[in-house]
């Protein structure tokens, strides 16, 4: 005879308010039910250890059947199985009382929690018309029993006759949920899930090519590997083992750069396997790489609240069963253990950093360029992996030789201190672009830095914050005599008008649009004539804003420059004695109005001498359009930092060719 009874809940129906939430989720189904099936096997499994069994279980294995046609779905496996009692308690009597309030509160994270909270199993229903459990406990003596229930709070059990110890649950698909009945949508989810479950997994047979086709051999397949890579003890393991691991986890990745194996089971459990990708521009490249795991049961690949930000660009697993995840994500970041774990794991990276550093220094310079923007975002997000960071990261100069900070600052303190005792750390962004001002600095003896990742504009910042007495410039901030000012220089003397003069004569040839800063200076007969340059923090903060994305102060400002005039080079001294001696003097200006004279009387005689100074100019704008040699050489200086664009560029082939012939 069959008992009847009701499933303990006091909503009018759970099923409802299970398929209305977890709706984006239902696939999770498989793998509660086959995490329960493991569960029940290794707790025989624990039983025959413990000598609580004695019988001899052979190799337990969790096996899955589908009928396409029928749209049903076997879980099969050979646990402790259970009695009608507990048929009764774990899944008649669960504690539906504050299920309704639980689902509304957790709605957003209820694919990861479901598992823990003894609902599991019913998630069955969320794409089952239908279940049904058969179950004989390993107990001695046991009645076997059959609980069905479509889906109403209404349940059947009865007395069966099953031989084998163990749980069968059988789903009958309903007709919105036949995407389940699918062999390809089953291994899917197996592969997605289970893959490193505990227990062998099996579902289908294995295949061979026969007769010009695949078809089904009689050997079992197992679609997981009951023992992945993280929980056998690193000592055991090669190399070859952790890339062959990478491999299995990302088919289609290039081979990561290093890797670490974390091993930990106090304050907290931790295992897992950490990948260095190679990471080459892009920082908002392959995040969520990582995979977290709970007793080798996937949970999810969203870690970013579990591990610190720069974390996420790592690749591979960590499986920890220590991480709450009944708790809401934004919880997370402020549970004690998580943190514990976060920091256990940051401390790790920097461990396995620092190791390679002093034991396989060749290897961390080879694999730099590919793993330094992940050291520089961490270093930039993360004050304590800063901190261990600036023991083993590394510097590359142009020439590219590798120093550790340590070792730089070694190298080029004598040479590069300035007047101020600060060590002035040169370096250029785009080599070939600032190849003359590499190559000036060269001449005097100072080394040159390689800045060229995307972070590197806050990168420099965050080590003027963190080195002492240093400061970063990039080699074409300034003329390199003024790079590193080893004494206070005397400022070329100039009159007010002459000085307006220079800066007329070079404004008029230069291309508009940008705001011009010219200054004469003296810098030897042999440098260049016009060296243009940009404020080092001007121009840094520009990139920084510009990273950062939105246009905001700085990023908006137009780009200025600094036109400095080498008096002494005997171009710019004939250009100037021309110019001198070709301009006629600007005229008298006419006098102020006086203090008590009517506004109109001021404004007619602040006009008359601005007239004065116009005419003045324009005279100078004149003398200068029309010469070629003031043309010639603003346009090398611009040609040499890349700005000499469009007609700008044809102009001054046409010129040059015109010299020539002369
Ligand atoms: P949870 O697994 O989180 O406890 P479930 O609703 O999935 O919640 O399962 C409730 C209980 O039912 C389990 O704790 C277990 O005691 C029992 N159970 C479920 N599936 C099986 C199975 N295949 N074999 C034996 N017991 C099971």
């Amino acid at each position: 005879m069959a008992n009847k009874g009701q499933i303990g809940v006091t909503t009018e129906n759970i099923f409802p308010v299970i398929k209305q939430f977890l709706y984006s989720d239902h696939e999770i189904f498989l793998r509660e039910l086959v995490a329960n099936a493991v569960d029940a096997t290794q707790k025989m499994k624990a039983l025959a250890a413990s000598g609580d069994c004695k019988e001899e279980l052979g190799d337990l294995k969790v096996r899955l059947e589908l009928d396409e046609k029928e749209k049903t779905l076997r879980i099969i496996d050979e646990g402790i199985g259970m009695t009608e009692e507990e048929v009764d308690r774990y899944i008649n009597q669960i504690a539906f009382s504050s299920a309704g309030e639980f689902l509304e509160k957790y709605k957003d994270q209820i694919g990861n929690i479901i598992g823990h909270f003894g609902l599991g199993f019913y998630s069955a229903f969320m794409v089952s018309k239908k279940v049904t459990i058969e179950t004989l406990s390993w107990k001695e003596g046991a009645q076997a029993v059959k609980w069905s229930c479509d889906g109403s709070p209404a349940y059947e059990m009865e007395a069966i006759d099953k031989k084998e110890r163990g749980t069968v649950i059988t789903l009958y698909l309903d007709d919105d949920s036949k995407e389940y009945a699918e062999k390809a949508r089953i291994e899917g989810l197996l592969q997605k899930y289970c893959k490193f479950m505990p227990v062998p997994i099996v579902f289908g047979k294995e295949q061979e090519w026969k007769d010009g086709k695949y078809a089904d051999t009689d050997k079992d397949k197992v679609i997981n590997s009951v023992e992945p890579l993280w929980t056998k003890a690193p000592s055991e393991l090669k190399e070859e083992d952790y890339m062959d691991f990478y491999r299995t986890l990302y088919p289609m990745n290039e081979e990561p750069l290093f890797y670490i194996h974390l091993n930990v089971d106090y304050p907290f459990n931790l295992t897992g396997i950490l990948y260095f990708p190679k990471l080459k521009d892009r920082v908002a490249v392959e995040r969520n790489k990582i995979s977290l795991y709970c007793n080798q049961m996937f949970v999810t690949d969203h870690v970013e609240n579990i591990v610190p930000d720069f974390m996420t660009l790592l690749h591979g697993v960590i499986d920890s069963p220590d991480i709450p995840l009944n708790v809401s994500r934004s919880y997370l970041q402020s549970d004690a253990s998580v943190k514990k774990i976060s920091t256990y794991i940051t401390k790790k990276v920097a461990d396995r950093l620092e190791s390679i550093f002093k034991d396989q220094r060749e290897q961390l310079e080879a694999k730099w360029d590919n793993l330094k923007l992940f050291i520089e975002y961490g270093m930039l997000s993360d004050e304590k992996f800063c901190e261990r960071a600036l023991k083993f990261a590394l510097l590359k100069n142009t020439d590219g030789k590798f120093f550790s900070f340590e070792e730089y600052e070694k190298a080029v303190a004598e040479n590069q201190t300035d007047k101020d005792k600060k060590k002035v750390y040169l370096y250029a962004t785009k080599p070939e672009e600032q190849y003359a001002y590499i190559q000036a600095a060269r001449d005097k003896g100072y080394d040159v830095l390689l800045m060229d990742c995307e972070l590197d504009s806050h990168y420099v910042n965050l080590l003027e914050q963190k080195l002492t007495d240093t400061r970063f410039a990039r080699v074409d901030s300034d003329a390199v005599e003024n790079l590193i000012p080893k004494e206070e220089k005397m400022k070329l003397e100039m009159k007010e008008d002459e000085r307006y003069d220079l800066e007329n004569l070079f404004k008029a040839v230069l291309p508009s649009g940008n705001d011009y800063f010219v200054q004469g200076d003296n810098l030897g007969e042999d440098a260049a004539p016009i060296l243009i340059t940009q404020n080092e923090f001007m121009r840094r903060y520009r990139e920084m804003s510009a990273l950062g994305g939105g246009m905001n102060f700085y990023g908006s400002m137009p780009q200025s420059y600094n036109i400095t005039v080498n008096m002494e080079n005997p171009m710019v001294a004939k250009i100037w004695a021309d110019a001198k001696a070709g301009i006629a003097p600007q005229a008298e200006l006419p006098a102020e109005a006086p203090s008590d004279a009517s506004e109109e009387e001021k404004t007619k005689a602040r006009e008359a001498r601005d007239a004065v100074r116009k005419a003045h100019r324009a005279d100078v704008e004149a003398f200068a359009t029309g010469n070629e040699i003031l043309h010639q050489i603003v346009d090398l200086a611009l040609l040499a930092n890349g700005m000499l664009k469009g007609k700008a560029l044809s102009d001054f082939i046409a010129r040059s060719q015109g010299l020539l012939m002369q």
